[in-house]
């Protein structure tokens, strides 16, 4: 069975991917800022436990070492760490506020394939999967009939654009890898106050799918729950 672990997995959706992955047979570590809570979470998910800040490069260093010590390797990385960005009008958001939203959701990734793309290549059957989101498909944000048309915002919706461009360019350095990108839908989760229109079971369907693809899946795509989406 494979050695997976899943960033921000104490709730919503990192949460449920990380019962759905451990409820499958794997060994799964439930990355968590604060300890206590990751401790919490895995006991209850029949998980493991790490400590992980994506923001935080020693933090994410720490993590890769503590999987490496227990297993060597690792075969399934879940990118699933994630922050809103700020509910202002779009002339107010200023370039500190993308800056904390490309810290966590873009540079976080970044950090997170430094440290833990040793461990990966030591898996017969590597697989990335990037929680991404359709607010960062530049198609779908600029299609007027989709639902993505009639969210505005500035940070959220780039750091997820930059996220999907990590996603292609990882994916052509690593042909060996399965290294995708995902959008739950709109899922009610503490992001969004709650107010998606999807339960969790739902929202992490694509990404269980997808954290379970065999050598034979592809790589360098973007997936939601009914197939493939445009960037
Ligand atoms: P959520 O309930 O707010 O969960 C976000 C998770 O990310 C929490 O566990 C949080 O940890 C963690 N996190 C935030 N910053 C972190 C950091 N610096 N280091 C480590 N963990 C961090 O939201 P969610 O809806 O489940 O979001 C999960 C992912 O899905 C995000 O990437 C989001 O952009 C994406 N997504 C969500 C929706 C949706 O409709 N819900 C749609 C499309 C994409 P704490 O518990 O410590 O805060």
């Amino acid at each position: 069975m494979a050695i997976a672990l899943v960033t921000g997995a104490t709730k919503g959706l990192g949460r449920e991917t990380a019962r759905r992955l451990a409820a499958e047979g794997n060994t799964v570590f439930v990355g968590a800022r604060d300890s206590s809570r990751g401790k919490e979470s895995a006991e209850e998910l029949n998980c493991e436990a790490v400590q992980l800040d994506v923001d935080d490069n020693d933090s994410v260093a720490a993590a890769a070492e503590q999987i490496r010590q227990r297993f060597g390797r690792i075969d399934i990385l879940v990118n699933n760490a994630g922050i809103g960005g700020p509910l202002k009008r779009i002339n107010e958001v200023s370039a500190d506020d993308l800056q904390e939203a490309f810290n966590t959701n873009t540079f976080g990734v970044v950090r997170m394939m430094h440290a833990f793309i040793p461990l990966l290549e030591l898996s017969e059957n590597p697989v990335v999967v990037n929680v991404s989101s359709g607010l960062g498909s530049m198609t779908l944000c600029n299609a007027p009939t989709t639902f993505e048309f009639t969210v505005p915002g500035l940070a959220y919706h780039a750091s997820k654009s930059a996220l999907n461009m990590l996603t292609v360019q990882y994916s052509k350095a690593y042909p060996n890898f399965k290294i995708n990108a995902v959008d739950p839908g709109f899922t009610a989760t503490d992001i969004n106050g709650n107010q998606g229109s999807q339960t969790v079971e739902q929202g992490v369907e694509v990404i269980v799918r997808m954290a379970l693809i065999g050598p034979d899946g592809p790589t360098g795509g973007f997936f939601h729950a009914r197939g493939s989406l445009p960037w």
